[in-house]
């Protein structure tokens, strides 16, 4: 009897466990009878260094699950979706694209410093965990399907949809940015993300960690040899930041520091961005004695379509198309074929 207990014990851990682990790991290698017909991307894993060959739609899964926090609302997800599949559409081989500039072989890679981000089943299991695993993929699943084969384009071909993750309540000009005009990456406003995470976030820094980030001199020094005790001692007096040690020169009408200059060097928002690790180039400085205050608004580049303001517009009732419509401006649904 007990040794009954014990086997249905067992097999209940199997089927409840092993089963769906077995899924997950070996999803790959079940054959695809639906993906004859479907277009295939070649995806270069940055992380691995493989080539791999992917249904289009599964492509897309994984870089909403990878661009998007997967609790966002379902609305907010078929527009990334969207979003994504229109950026890998415009770099497909097979429809005319140039593909990944960084590995010939390839349409796209997964490195969302230069294509777009994509994780593996294996990686969202440990970015999510196994509990919520199921429930999110099944969730991106159903966004992606139901928007499957949609793209955006403008004046008939694909466009470039870039996105960020919070715009502050207003998306910046493409040549605000990157200093070429695109027509349908225009500043539009919105006020849909006051008090979502990175709206504004505050920083300060100290003279001499500025300096070394910045690679600037902002403070003049002054050295002299004491004896002190019978030791000579090196005396450094460092002076303190002023009114006028840092001022920014130029910036978009929505905030954008095009220009900003710290002592002699001028340097471009960007770079301080990029050097100074902000969240975003929107930013103010405050000058105290010993140390500069930056605040920033919102979270990335500013262009295209921001993901936090996709979330709260959902969340007030707009669709997919809505959101879309709001931040590519003059844009048209079309399907990939
Ligand atoms: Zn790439």
């Amino acid at each position: 009897m007990r040794r009954v207990v014990m086997w249905s014990i067992a097999l209940y851990l199997a089927a409840t466990i092993g089963v769906p682990l077995a899924v997950v790991k070996f999803w790959h290698l079940i054959p695809y009878w639906h993906r004859h017909d479907s277009i295939q991307v070649a995806v270069y894993m940055h992380e691995t260094g493989a080539l791999d060959r992917m249904d289009l739609e599964e492509y897309v899964r994984g870089v909403v699950a990878a661009e998007m926090p997967a609790g966002f609302h379902q609305e907010s997800l078929k527009a990334q979706a969207i979003a994504a599949r229109t950026y890998v559409a415009g770099r497909l081989k097979r429809q005319g694209g140039k593909g990944c500039d960084r590995h010939p072989d390839a349409d796209i890679c997964t490195d969302p410093a230069h294509c777009q981000g994509w994780l593996s089943d294996d990686e969202l299991v440990d970015k999510w965990g196994y509990l919520n695993y199921f429930t999110y993929k099944r969730k991106i699943a159903e966004a992606v399907d139901a928007t499957k084969g949609i793209i955006l384009t403008y004046d008939g071909a694909v466009i470039d949809p870039v996105y960020h993750a919070n715009s502050g309540g207003v998306t910046e000009n493409s040549e605000d940015v990157w200093s070429v005009r695109i027509p349908y990456l225009r500043s539009v406003r919105g006020d849909f993300e006051l008090g979502t995470p990175h709206y504004r976030n505050s920083y300060s820094f100290g003279v001499l960690e500025l300096e070394s980030m910045l690679g600037v001199d902002l403070v003049d020094r002054s050295e002299s040899v004491e004896v002190i005790d019978g030791h000579e001692i090196k005396v450094v007096v460092q002076g303190n930041l002023s009114a006028d040690s840092v001022e920014i020169l130029d910036r978009s009408e929505n905030g954008h520091v095009r220009l900003v200059r710290f002592g002699e060097a001028v340097l471009t928002g960007p770079e301080v961005r990029q050097r100074l690790g902000l969240s975003s180039a929107r930013f103010t400085v405050e000058v105290l004695s010993d140390q500069l205050i930056i605040t920033t608004i919102g979270y990335g580049h500013g262009v295209g379509l921001s993901q936090y303001g996709a979330n709260a517009m959902a969340s007030l009732g707009n669709d997919y198309r809505a959101i879309l419509l709001h931040y590519y401006t003059g844009v048209q649904f079309a399907r990939l074929i």
